[in-house]
């Protein structure tokens, strides 16, 4: 079973994320586990403050080291010791998550992601317990919620048992290099679209050469750069 650990300002938002469909599945059946833990709970100010303005001046608000350092060592308390495993810090600094990565980080026996919000976090937090920075993408959100919701989905469908058939991810986009071919399901025409003919020929070799040469040209189509080779 794999862990993931969530220290958030919003854990209802990451709860309610990640509770439907498969990943909520993948939970109710013992795949994987998801925890989301409120930062504020650790803050032992009588107000539960849990941000302060920025040394030096600047926009915005920060987000204090010890309530996520408090909440952090609470997680690990209630950890396996040897457990395999990677705190990261969603953040539009990280390198850009890809299917490379998502499948690295389903080797780990448990994740701890930290979202960050308003103007981010201490640097000092990232220092003493970040082992990795990971953005999806490069814009700048309100809060690390979302791209962890986006980081444990992505990761969590690689986990043995969470998906009914390996097969759907080693056939998908990205797993070769290339985007997926097209795919149809019935009607066999719609609006005076039919499917293409080898698809309903029931000749397998021909099925899997007429998609090997569509996702390279859906690739060149649609995302020439993964082509290049420098990628
Ligand atoms: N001041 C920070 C900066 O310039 O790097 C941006 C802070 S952002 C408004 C608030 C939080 O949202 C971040 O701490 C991070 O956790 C999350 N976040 C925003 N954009 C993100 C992205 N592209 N990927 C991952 N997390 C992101």
């Amino acid at each position: 079973m794999m862990r993931f650990d969530i220290m958030t300002l919003f854990p209802d938002l990451v709860s309610y994320v990640l509770g439907e469909s498969i990943i909520g599945r993948a939970q109710r059946s013992g795949h994987i586990a998801v925890n989301a833990y409120n930062i504020r709970d650790y803050s032992k100010d009588k107000h539960h403050r849990v941000d302060d303005s920025p040394y030096g001046g600047g926009m915005g608000m920060l987000m204090m080291a010890p309530p996520i350092y408090d909440c952090y060592t609470a997680i690990l308390e209630q950890s396996e010791p040897e457990a395999r495993r990677r705190v990261i810090y969603m953040s539009p600094r990280g390198r850009v998550l890809n299917q490379e990565k998502a499948k690295e980080l389903a080797q780990y026996d448990q994740l701890i992601i930290l979202c960050g919000h308003y103007e981010g976090v201490d640097a000092r937090i990232i220092e003493e317990i970040v082992d990795e920075e990971i953005s999806i993408g490069d814009f700048v959100l309100t809060g690390g919620e979302i791209p962890a919701c986006i980081l444990t989905d992505a990761v969590a469908r690689l986990v043995d048992g969470v998906l009914s058939d390996p097969l759907c991810y080693e056939n998908e986009s990205l797993s070769a290099g290339l985007v997926e071919y097209p795919q149809y399901t019935r009607p066999a025409v719609f609006r005076g679209r039919a499917v293409p003919e080898v698809l309903i020929s029931g000749h397998h070799a021909n099925i899997e050469k007429w998609r090997a040469a569509a996702a390279l040209a859906e690739t060149e189509r649609l995302r020439p750069d993964l082509l290049k080779k420098d990628n």
